[in-house]
Formats: structure tokens, C-alpha cells, sequence
């Protein structure tokens, strides 16, 4: 265990409180909360730098996004449609509404649009894959937040898929989430489960090897994340935005989808099989209605 740092407000429960490193990393620490757990990264980066860094062409071509663009066209549909299924009331014939944050090219509205005749839109930071989305899938997708603020209380549907542990003010965004439902509007959120076993791994890998442990520790906690929730903490934010839990549910991340070496990729099969065991997998999935 680091260091330990005194912050005035956590931005989950408003407390002064001390971060409490958990580890080092090339771009800062990875710290808790003493009184919520909340996970974060230190120094805080502001929203313009994680704007910066979302909107650059590395974060575009980062292997993640590319292994997940590349998965083939028949296979991406179906993840896309089950994603959907689960949200959509079928007896409910009224044309639904869709907002999808960080977008990426769209594939989530195209499938919504052709597949479920759904009025669909789209907010993405990053001006290659926004480009991507209007001009090849012919999709209306906005730069800016702050473009949706006459939106509000229009959509039934709003998908955060790998999207809250990317911005400096989670709890902001979800309370903007908040306005631009309906009522009884539903969100749909998918992120990294801190409680996953592999965090566990990592984290006493880097305490036993140190810096030496650093490659791997940086594929769980990589740059371009500034907060790693549980299923505490996600469900707390959640409920803070005045939105009612549906449900919330641990998932596995899908291998086909993970952008890195065979080699590594074996090594997570064993892993993967214990965290299914122990319902302590890589991605939480969460519902909430307003
Ligand atoms: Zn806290």
C-alpha cells in the first residue's frame, strides 16, 4: 500500500477524505476512498484534457476499439440486437427514441435503427469515429454534450456502453442522463468491475514484483480510465442521479474482442473460468429507470 492523500470532497460520497494508493502506474496512481471505496485515478484530469485525450487518434486506433470494429459484420449485429432486446418493451409498438453516449462509428444505432425502427442519435467526442458514423452509417451524431441540452426529457433509451469510466464527472453526467429521459426512461450502462478477480491478481502482482509487474497492471488500468467502479459504488452513483435500479449484473469480457496476444489471451481462459465461479467478472452491466 502507497501513499495517502487528503482530498476536500470524493466526488461519490462528499466526505473530505484520504485516497489511498492502491498502485503506482506511468501516468499517476490508482486510489480509494477511505470512506466510499471509490476508485479513481490521481492527479484528477479535468474534462478538457480527457476530452483531448478521447479525441485523439491513438485512442481511435487503440486495439480495443479496433479487435471490436473488426469482430465480423453478422457477429457485431448480434451483440448489438441482444444489447437491445433486453431494453425494449415488445408489446410496446410506440417508435423509440435512442441515445447512444461515446457512439464510437455507431454500430449500436445502425442495428437500432435498421433492426428495431428506432429514432436514434448519437454523441461522440472523437471526430474520426463521429465522421465514420454520419457519413458511412448516415447517423446524426453530435460533437458536444452541451448540443443535447434542448433534448431533454425526449429520449426512452440511453446506452453508456464503456462510457462513465471515461469522464472526469460521472455523477454529472448521469444527472444530465437523468434529464434527457422521459419519465420512465430506461439507461443502460456497461463498465469494468473492479470487483473482478483479475484486479485482485493485478494488484498482488504489483505489490510482490513492483515496476516489474508494470505491463501487465497497465492492461487493467490503462490510460484513458479515470474511475474503476464495484458494484457498490456504481450502484451508489447511480441511485445519488435519482435513477431506480432495474438490475445489475456481472458479464465476462469477450475474448474475441480483446486486442492484445494469443498468448495472454490463454492466460485468461483459467482466470475468466474462476471469475464466473465466484460471480466476480471483468464488466458489470446495470439497469436504471427514471
Ligand atoms: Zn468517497
Amino acid at each position: 500500500m502507497g501513499f495517502v492523500t487528503t482530498v476536500s470532497q470524493c466526488l461519490l460520497c462528499h466526505e473530505p477524505t484520504q485516497m489511498v494508493e492502491l498502485c503506482h502506474v506511468s501516468f499517476g496512481s490508482i486510489v480509494r476512498c477511505q470512506q466510499c471505496a471509490l476508485v479513481r485515478v490521481s492527479p484528477f484530469r479535468s474534462s478538457e484534457q480527457l476530452a483531448t485525450l478521447h479525441a485523439s487518434l491513438e485512442y481511435f486506433q487503440h486495439p480495443y476499439f479496433e479487435a471490436r470494429r473488426d469482430l465480423a459484420r453478422e457477429e457485431s449485429v448480434a451483440k448489438q440486437r441482444a444489447l437491445l432486446s433486453t431494453l425494449i418493451d415488445g408489446s410496446s409498438l410506440k417508435k423509440i427514441r435512442l441515445l447512444d453516449i461515446g457512439c464510437d462509428t455507431g454500430a449500436l444505432l445502425v442495428v437500432a435503427r435498421d433492426e428495431f425502427g428506432m429514432d436514434v442519435m448519437g454523441v461522440e467526442v472523437s471526430r474520426e469515429a463521429s465522421t465514420v458514423a454520419q457519413q458511412q452509417n448516415g447517423l446524426n451524431v453530435v460533437n458536444d454534450f452541451n448540443e443535447l441540452r434542448g433534448l431533454r426529457g425526449t429520449f426512452d433509451v440511453i446506452t453508456l456502453v464503456d462510457v462513465i469510466e471515461h469522464v472526469a464527472n460521472p455523477a454529472a453526467l448521469l444527472e444530465e442522463v437523468s434529464q434527457l429521459l422521459r419519465a420512465g426512461g430506461k439507461v443502460y450502462i456497461i463498465t469494468p468491475n473492479h470487483d473482478a478477480l483479475i484486479n485482485k491478481l493485478g494488484l498482488i502482482l504489483h505489490r510482490v514484483l513492483g515496476t516489474r509487474a508494470r505491463s501487465l497492471i497497465e492492461k487493467l488500468y490503462i490510460p484513458y480510465h479515470e474511475f474503476y467502479f464495484t458494484e457498490a459504488t456504481l450502484a451508489r452513483l447511480v441511485k445519488q442521479s435519482g435513477l431506480q435500479i432495474e438490475r445489475q449484473t456481472m458479464k465476462e469480457f469477450p475474448l474475441n474482442e480483446f486486442g492484445h496476444g494469443l498468448i495472454l489471451k490463454l492466460g485468461l481462459v483459467p482466470i475468466f473460468a474462476a471469475q464466473r465461479l465466484t460471480r466476480r467478472q471483468t464488466l458489470q452491466e446495470l439497469v436504471a429507470v427514471k
